[in-house]
Order: structure tokens, then sequence, then C-alpha cells
């Protein structure tokens, strides 16, 4: 039996990794068959403390699990497919395997969504992106565009003024649903303006982003829209269907905690984006993972004290 499995490998599961390796509880990380989370697709992280020149976001996650699998983790680059939190060992099981665990760290993080458009994916790190506190630096002077009209979106939109010589939102309807507050203050900002009734339909640029494909809604017409940047911000999606039923959900999915490390279910603890509807960075996910090590490492101690104490 393990003493503490950590679901997930971004920032958050391998931070519980390293904490829990050298307190020598010789964690076990499934890592999912696509490891390191949301900084593998990132190109330059410019925010991580202690990288004054920045690093790419692939090359930050192979230091984290270097420093994990240094002090004794078990790293498995395979995805979990279901879960039975029900009892205690708790079971958890892969395509292949089943292990049961006596603790056990949920860190599977959340996925930007992104727009499903041609030429999205391609130009993804040349000008597309769903971060705008990662790359919008890349933008200055530049013609930025933001997609959404949620507080995300809104919260992009004018941290990117610093950068931008202009932002354009574009909302597919003509009212926003973000908070008054956020919209009042993207309304009014000079360097804002809106495109209303408006999807994007596809990402123009060869190797770099040159522009947008979009469609007004109304009447029905395309046209190209010239941009240099394109951030996408329509919401997160919580990695949580396998818990669905076993771990308190909030209404989007997010897994609720009261403290920001339990979980309604004893033993079984939370890190990362995974809970955090608010924050999302690299450095809040790290520092969330130590928390919940920390946290499964003193409940540990006190469950093998009680059973130590009982066979006395
Ligand atoms: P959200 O509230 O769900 O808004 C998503 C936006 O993206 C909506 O305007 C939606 O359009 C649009 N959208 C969704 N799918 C789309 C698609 N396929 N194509 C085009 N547009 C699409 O998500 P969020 O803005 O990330 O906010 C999530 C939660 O975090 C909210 O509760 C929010 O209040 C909170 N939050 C708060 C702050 C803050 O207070 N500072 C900052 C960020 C987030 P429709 O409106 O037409 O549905």
């Amino acid at each position: 039996m393990e003493r503490v499995i950590i679901i997930g490998s971004g920032p958050a599961g391998l931070t519980a990794a390293v904490y829990a390796a050298r307190a020598n509880l010789r964690p076990l990380v499934l890592a999912g068959g696509l490891y390191g989370g949301q900084l593998m697709l990132t190109t330059e992280v410019e925010n991580y403390p202690g990288f004054p020149d920045g690093i790419m976001g692939p090359d930050l996650m192979i230091k984290f699990r270097e420093q994990a699998e240094r002090f004794g983790a078990r790293i498995e680059n395979t995805d979990v497919t279901s879960v039975d939190f029900s009892k205690s060992p708790f079971v958890v099981r892969t395509y292949d395997d089943e292990f049961t665990a006596k603790t056990v760290i949920v860190a599977t993080g959340a996925s930007a969504r992104w727009l499903d458009i041609p030429g999205e994916e391609k130009l993804r790190g040349r000008g597309v992106s769903t971060c705008a506190t990662c790359d919008g630096a890349f933008f200055r002077d530049k013609h930025i565009v933001v997609a959404g009209g949620g507080d995300s979106a809104m919260e992009e939109a004018l941290f990117l003024t610093r950068f931008g010589h202009k932002v354009t939102v574009i909302h597919r309807r003509e009212s926003l649903r973000a908070s008054k507050i956020m919209a009042d203050r993207a309304l009014g900002h000079p360097k804002i303006d809106f495109l209303w009734n408006t999807v994007i339909e596809g990402v123009l640029g060869d190797p770099v982003m040159a522009g947008l494909r979009l469609k007004n809604v109304n009447d029905g017409s395309t046209y190209d829209f010239d941009a240099d940047a394109l951030f996408i911000a329509i919401g997160h999606t919580p990695n949580t269907g396998i818990f669905d039923g076993q771990l308190h959900l909030d209404k989007s999915g997010y897994i609720v905690s009261p403290d920001g490390t339990s979980t309604n279910i004893e033993g079984v603890f939370v890190a990362g984006d995974v809970n955090d509807i608010r924050y999302k960075q690299a450095i809040t996910a790290a520092g969330s993972g130590c928390k919940a090590a920390m946290d499964a490492e003193k409940y540990l101690e006190a469950m093998e004290f009680a059973v130590a104490e009982s066979h006395a």
C-alpha cells in the first residue's frame, strides 16, 4: 500500500512530490500521459521566481520532476481512470494497474478552454495564448485581441493595456457576462474597444499570427481583421470528471476545500488550479502543493500513531 499517491504533475503535484519525498514518504506520482501540466504548452515563463532570465515552460517542469525524483518520488506517466474514495485505503486505478493508498493528493489542474478554430493550435505561442500574465509582455505596442465577455476577459484586457497600443475585446453577444465593476473598468478604458456579436472563426498568419477571420453573427458577414495577438479568455475547465460524486465540487466543477488543502474525504487533499478559480499561477500552484504535502504528512503521522497505539 502507498502512503501517498499524487495525481497530477504540474507545479502543484510535483511540489507536493518534492515535499512528500523529503518527508521520506516515497510518494507515487501518477503524472498523466501528457505530464507536466499547462506549462508544457507555454513558451517562455518570466514570472517564476528564481529564473531572472526566464525559462521555457517545459524546461521548468523537467526541473520540477528531476527535483522530486532526486528525493525518491516515483513518477509514472499514466492517466488515472477512476478512484474509489468511499473507504480507506483509497483505490486509484489506471489503465493497467490498481493502487491503494493511505492518502491521496489531487492536483489535476484546470485546462484553459480554447476556441477550437482553424489556425489556433498552429499559432499557439506565436501570437495565440490563454495567459496574459505569461505572454502579454511579448506584445508591446501591438494590437491585441481578447476573446470572451466574462471577468477573466475584462481582467486580461485591462492587464494587456500595459503593453498593447490597442486592445480589442471580441464577444459573441452584445452584453457582457462580467461583473459590473470589471465591465465598467474595461468599457471606460481609453485603450480598449469592443466588437460585439462577433465570433472568431480562424486565426491567420504563418509563422506568426497576423490577423483573425471574424463573423458578425447578426448579418452573417465574414471579414479579415488585422491583429498581432489573440488572448483567449473564455473560461477554464477543472479536470475533475473522475472525482464527480466522491469529492464535493462547486457548480463549475472545481473541488471545494474549506482551507485550501482538505476535501470532504479525510485523507484526500487538493492542490493547485483544480481548487483555484482565482489565481491560477505556477507559483501559487506550487505553494499549494507544498501545503497539501505537509498536511498529508501530518495526517499520516496521526493515523500511523493511532494504529501503533492500538497494537501496543
Ligand atoms: P465565464 O464567467 O464563464 O465567462 C466566459 C466568457 O467566455 C463568457 O462571456 C462566454 O460568453 C464566453 N465564451 C465561452 N465559450 C465561448 C466560445 N466558445 N466562444 C466565444 N466565447 C465564449 O469565465 P471567466 O471569465 O473565466 O470567469 C470564471 C469565474 O471566475 C467567474 O465566476 C468570474 O466571476 C470569476 N473571476 C473573477 C475575477 C475577478 O473578480 N477579478 C477575475 C476572473 C474570473 P457568454 O457570455 O455568451 O456565455
